[in-house]
């Protein structure tokens, strides 16, 4: 075996990766095993996606390589898309990138913007994927601390104590995950004059506003925003797309030419297909996020249940696709108490430790599982 390179021996294989392995090798044991773990839209897309897509391969041109941009008509629809629901107008020829999943967004941005030894303010708990680039890239991450009496909103005056001069990157997620915190416009406001006067370029990470989230928000809302901030979006969640790779990220024309530079020189453009399907997804009216939102309420309310026999407690008011739920004092270890859970009962839930140190305590389940496996868990207990 030829020695690998120093940064790989910062990151181990993704959680989700070595566990769902594990889950395998049991439900090959004839296991029946129900996985509430990974948040992997189960549902379909709509019809007109799925139309779309199989229409467009048989377009001239369709098997080709693609513009390293994604077709303009693609970042017409997502600059659409944010205007309706957010009131954020984005220019699609300079300020909107697709990317294939906004987690390849996340190593392109780190790419764009940090050299060795940058620093990178990363959530705890929060998306692993943060910390793992933030290492591969050489790198630092610098955790700052989400806890539930503070709503899952950093103290910024505390962070501001601190010596920020090496830090270049702020990643936060608002609706959050895993804890489903939601921030105010006040919140976002507060982040961004904090980042402007640290110098800090804010990433907002924003996949799941759409789901079960009466208020839809985007942090490009706030007057200036674009000055410092970049979002990312992705249509993994919001149209069950997740397995296509499609998200992009909005920001001013400088630091969106900046992760092209990074970008153009990865990938080969996304396949036309998916592109359209994108497309037909971004246009979907207010029918398909109703129905989408119906399933996930109807499966919460189911969890909301498991949660309780569990003796567990959750906040009724979070929102996205998964359910934070917080152990009773007697537990002490989240990774002990779902591996109880899986050998014994044979479900999967994510302990909160994946997300970092402050997800001791907690667990996450997914609401990408049928009512009806839902309703087989409560009844293994
Ligand atoms: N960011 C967060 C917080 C996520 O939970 C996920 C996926 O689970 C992603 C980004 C990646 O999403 P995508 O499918 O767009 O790459």
């Amino acid at each position: 075996m030829i020695e690998t390179a120093e940064r790989l021996k910062t990151v181990q294989e993704y959680y989700f990766s070595r566990k769902l392995r594990e889950v395998r090798g049991l439900i090959a044991e004839g296991r029946p095993v129900i996985n509430m773990g990974i948040g992997s839209p189960d549902l379909a897309p709509s019809s007109k996606v799925i139309d779309a897509v199989q229409n467009a391969i048989l377009e001239d041109g369709a098997h080709q390589y693609q513009s390293y941009q994604g077709l303009p008509e693609l970042r017409t629809a997502i600059a659409s898309f944010y205007k309706n629901s957010f009131g954020v107008q984005a220019d699609p020829a300079t300020e909107i990138l697709p990317l294939m999943g906004s987690k390849e967004g996340i190593m392109h941005i780190s790419m764009a913007f940090l050299d060795k030894g940058d620093e990178v303010l990363v959530p705890n708990p929060g998306y692993p994927t943060y910390t793992s680039v933030t290492k591969l890239v050489e790198a630092v991450p610098v955790y700052y601390d989400l806890k539930e009496e503070n709503g899952w909103f950093p103290d910024l005056d505390a962070l501001e104590a601190k010596d920020l001069s090496k830090v270049k990157i702020m990643w936060v997620c608002y609706p959050h995950m895993p804890t489903g915190a939601s921030a105010t416009k006040e919140q976002f406001s507060q982040l961004i004059a904090f980042a402007k006067r640290n110098n800090i370029l804010l990433v907002n990470d924003n996949p799941y506003s759409f789901v079960l989230n009466k208020n839809p928000q985007s942090i490009l809302e706030i007057e200036g925003a674009k000055e410092n901030c970049l979002e990312l979006n992705s249509l993994s969640k919001t149209f069950n797309m997740a397995g296509w790779r499609v998200g992009f990220v909005l920001g001013s024309p400088e630091h969106i030419s900046a992760i092209l530079k990074v970008k153009s020189n990865m990938d080969s453009g996304m396949f036309y297909g998916i592109q359209k399907g994108a497309i037909a997804a971004l246009q979907s009216t207010d029918d398909w996020y109703n129905s989408l939102n119906d399933v996930y309420e109807e499966r919460r309310n189911l969890i909301f249940k498991l949660v309780d026999k569990l003796g567990c407690s959750f906040d009724s008011k979070a929102v996205g696709m998964f359910v934070w739920a917080k152990l009773p004092n007697t537990v002490s270890s989240a990774e002990a108490f779902i591996d109880d859970i899986l050998y014994d009962k044979n479900i999967f839930i994510t302990p909160g430790t994946i997300f970092g140190s402050n997800g001791e305590g907690y667990i996450r389940f997914s609401l990408c599982v049928t009512k009806e496996k839902i309703k087989e868990a409560i009844d293994r207990f």
